[in-house]
């Protein structure tokens, strides 16, 4: 039988050949929002005592540094609620060999932690954004105030941050009908922008398949507005790219509900709880957390557990839309987008 691994350098290779190089850890599941498209109205959030201290989130990333990540992404949850995040941020910062730390972030703290997050080595950001309407922002985000996610937008411009993304989740019926002017704010304030499909990921009381709005009809869409350029672009996840002609700002499509991307997998992602994830759709998972407890000044057992994982990366996800229940149990949040 032919070895499906091809020889590669990295200790981060999975059993199809890819070397995985790009971690995402949440640091908490909690949020000072509750999005319709990623939260239930109540949740219940995990104890302080199962969620990885900022410590033990230090130790995991520097883990991984040490066996060939070379990008980081911090995520929660809304990291920036967490209390002391920017020490994580300045730990992760220092570490050599690492080329990336970047931030997914809904905003909301920008404000006044943009300044710090800079000083403290964070390349880029994400923002959420939804909606330009203060009214329809308030009413995805459960809480949200549109006026201290744009001063958040704009500290982080003033901080230094150059190619911010805008993150947008459409949903049909809700916000759909906000792809060109959010197109044309990116376009003004020079960020780029990225559509993310909703993925049906945790019981948030309405049916994904309701609120489905397709890339594939927010390009049409936005073809007819802006000459849009094909872009090659690609960070080995489902995102694909279009150049606005004539501006700065790219627009992404990331639609999950594709398989086109899978076979270029670069990322795992660690929840909060210490969860390793080979993959976001599947269930598949290895308990960091007790490994990290049971072996406070030793490495070897967490390296030999992330090495195991590699061989239970699976080929591609499972979501499904139709489906009365979510394939994954788990909340985005819980995850980590
Ligand atoms: N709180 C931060 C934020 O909102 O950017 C970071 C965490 S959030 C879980 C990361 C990203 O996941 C956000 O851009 C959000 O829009 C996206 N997201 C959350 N739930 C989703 C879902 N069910 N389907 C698609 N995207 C989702
Ligand atoms: Fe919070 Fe981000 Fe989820 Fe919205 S998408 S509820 S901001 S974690």
């Amino acid at each position: 039988m032919p070895n499906k691994v091809p020889p590669t350098a990295s200790p981060l290779t999975d059993q199809f050949g890819r070397v995985v190089d790009y971690i995402r850890l949440s640091i908490t599941d909690r949020c000072d929002f509750r999005c319709t498209y990623c939260m239930a109205e109540e949740m219940t959030f995990l104890p302080r005592d199962e969620v990885l201290s900022l410590e033990e989130c230090a130790r995991l990333v520097r883990i991984f540094v040490g066996l060939g990540v070379s990008k980081v992404r911090i995520t929660g949850g809304e990291p920036l609620v967490r209390k002391n995040a920017l020490w994580l941020f300045e730990e992760i910062g220092r570490l050599e060999n690492l080329k990336e730390l970047v931030l997914t972030s809904n905003g909301s703290q920008l404000y006044k932690q943009a300044d710090n997050l800079k000083k403290a080595g964070v390349k880029r950001i994400n923002i959420s954004l939804d909606s330009l309407d203060p009214l329809r922002f308030k009413s995805i985000t459960r809480s949200g105030e549109l006026g201290q996610v744009l001063a958040g937008i704009q500290a982080a411009k003033q901080a230094g941050f150059k190619n911010i993304k805008l993150n947008s989740v459409l949903m049909r019926g809700v916000n759909d009908d906000e792809a060109v002017s959010l197109v044309k704010f990116a376009i003004d304030q020079a960020l780029d922008i990225s559509f993310i499909e909703e993925m049906p990921l945790g019981e948030v009381g309405h049916s994904r398949a309701s609120t489905f709005c397709s890339n594939e009809s927010t390009l049409k869409i936005l073809q007819a507005a802006y000459p849009l350029l094909a872009s090659t672009e690609t960070t080995g996840g489902p995102a694909r790219y279009w150049k606005v002609a004539n501006s700065q700002t790219k627009i992404g499509f990331i639609s999950p509900h594709s398989h086109n991307f899978c076979e270029h997998c670069n990322r795992v992602r660690i929840s909060c709880k210490g969860e390793l994830y080979l993959c976001l759709g599947t269930d598949d998972k290895i308990e960091l957390m007790p490994l990290l407890r049971q072996h406070p000044h030793d490495d070897q057992a967490i390296i030999a557990a992330i090495l195991a994982g590699m061989a239970i990366k699976p080929l591609g996800h499972d979501f499904d839309l139709n489906r009365s229940q979510p394939a994954v149990i788990r909340f985005m949040s819980h995850t980590g987008g």
